[in-house]
């Protein structure tokens, strides 16, 4: 009987644990449903969408090769999926879960929907272990990372990675689907994505090819990952994202490097699995805050309306005066990713140097980025911000001048911020007025901002 295969973020066909049990079972359907309505506000952003449909193009090919395809529909996911079963016949739809808190809406409602005939399979294999395999000592999950990760490490490695399947079966005839270009991912004109498909390559077989590249460069990531002039990160993010492939296959492949780079990568794949354990916790991570103060006291949105506007919207275009952030928020706009070291003084710089809502970022991060998962970045934002369960770190306020002259940035300012590629690595951090011709000059001192962001913390304590 037929054997329904629902892929959301898990683009893969080796590895997946969902398709290698409905190979086994029968004749496969893939199917891909666009939801837009469901992820409210956490509806995919434009970099996503360009994302989504180059791996889905991939994957379509790669099952080409096994004469199979994938099933586009669009709509509201488990109304859509119980129809197609009941189009199909299906006897099970298959399906990794996810944690996002519309996706365990949307497997609860699917179950509900499918007849006695069809039945719902859920797997796990998206992350190292399913969140919540991991307790204290009192069996509760962990809220901080650190001992989260230490308890992580104790029983680490993961379950052996499941290989393609072999065969897979097609169906007697297949349900009509359109094409993909008809979805309109991309964007028309203008153009936008033209930096993000220059700059990566998509798919499961792109992400075999990194992960085989980053093998050989894990040894120098303990020394070189803070270093953004340099290529000494894995840039797996949007791969492990997208699901095109699984954390388990990049353990496998790196455990016996055994150099301190790989100790170091290791726990930050840790982080990807303590952020899916945070949402299942708390599903509103990504906007609610945690804290026993009223952190919406710090920003200043509320008294300084459209001033805010003209400041988020320098942070945004890269036009702050600080070339290290510009930098970032201008590779992150040509290519969908930013440098995790950018990421954290970008990030840090709208919410403690503009005392601008970490929403604020997270939703434009959450638009731009190609690897923009609701876990991490909603995380990330908190951990920067200091408003969530695991830190309190609004005081710790990162000095970009400094830190982009300590990790050696000026070839990466150069690359981002063309205004400025003719300056010399001794000014290029903070240019002196006369050197900065079109660069404008910096939105508010390290000083004064460093005072203000105090000052706003004291006063919402
Ligand atoms: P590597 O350094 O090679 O790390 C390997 C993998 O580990 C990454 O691909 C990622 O899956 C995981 N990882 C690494 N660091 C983190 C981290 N701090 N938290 C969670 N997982 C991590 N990462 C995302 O995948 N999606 C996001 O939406 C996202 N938003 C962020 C927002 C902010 C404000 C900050 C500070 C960080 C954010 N990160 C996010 C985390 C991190 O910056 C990226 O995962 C990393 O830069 C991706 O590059 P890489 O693959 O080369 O990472």
């Amino acid at each position: 009987s037929v054997q329904i295969v629902w892929l959301r973020r898990d683009l893969r066909l080796a590895d997946q644990p969902a398709f290698h049990a409905a190979a086994q079972a029968g004749p496969v359907v893939p199917v891909y449903v666009l939801d837009d309505d469901r992820a409210g506000d956490h509806a995919y952003g434009g970099a996503s969408r360009v994302w989504l449909h180059h791996s889905l193009d991939s994957l379509a090919r790669s099952l080409g090769a096994h004469r199979s395809r994938i099933v586009l529909r669009r709509g509201d996911a488990p109304q859509v999926l119980a129809a197609l079963a009941d189009e199909v016949g299906a006897a099970c739809i298959h399906a990794m879960r996810h944690y996002e808190p519309w996706w365990k809406e949307a497997e609860d409602e699917l179950r509900d929907a499918l007849g006695d005939d069809c039945k719902l399979c859920l797997y796990d294999g998206n992350y190292l272990l399913p969140p919540g395999s991991v307790t204290t000592g009192s069996g509760s999950p962990y809220k901080i990372y650190t001992p989260f990760s230490k308890a992580m490490l104790d029983v680490m490695p993961p379950r052996d990675p499941l290989p393609e399947p072999d065969t897979i079966h097609s169906p007697d005839s297949w349900p009509d689907s359109p094409d993909l270009q008809d979805w309109q991912l991309l964007p028309a004109k203008p153009d936008w994505a033209g930096g993000i498909t220059d700059f990566w390559d998509f798919g499961e077989t792109a992400a075999h090819d990194r992960l085989d590249w980053w093998a050989n460069e894990v040894a120098d990531y303990d020394e070189g990952r803070n270093l953004p002039s340099q290529d000494i990160t894995s840039r797996l993010s949007p791969h492990l994202h997208w699901g095109e492939i699984s954390p388990a296959q990049v353990w496998y492949k790196l455990k016996d490097k055994r150099s301190d780079g790989w100790r170091t990568f290791a726990k930050e794949l840790i982080w990807r699995d303590y952020a899916q354990n945070v949402i299942d916790q708390f599903p509103d991570y990504p906007r609610e805050s945690y804290r026993d103060y009223d952190e919406r006291k710090l920003w200043r949105n509320p008294d300084a309306g459209h001033l805010i506007d003209e400041d988020l919207e320098c942070w945004q275009k890269g036009m702050t005066g600080y070339p290290i952030v510009d930098a970032g928020m201008r590779q992150l706009w040509q290519t969908g990713w930013m440098h995790n070291r950018v990421r954290m003084i970008a990030a840090s710089f709208l919410v403690k140097h503009l005392l601008i809502d970490w929403r604020c970022g997270e939703q434009w991060f959450w638009d731009c980025l190609v690897d923009a998962d609701y876990g991490n970045n909603g995380v990330n934002w908190q951990w920067i911000s200091g408003t969530g369960v695991d830190s309190n770190m609004f005081v710790r306020i990162m000095a970009p001048l400094t830190q982009s002259e300590k990790f050696n940035s000026a070839d990466y300012i150069r690359e981002y911020v063309l205004e400025l590629g003719d300056l010399s690595d001794d000014c290029i951090h903070d240019p002196p007025d006369e050197k900065r011709g079109d660069y404008p000059s910096k939105m508010i001192g390290h000083k004064e901002a460093r005072e203000r962001a105090l000052e706003a913390y004291r006063a919402a304590k």
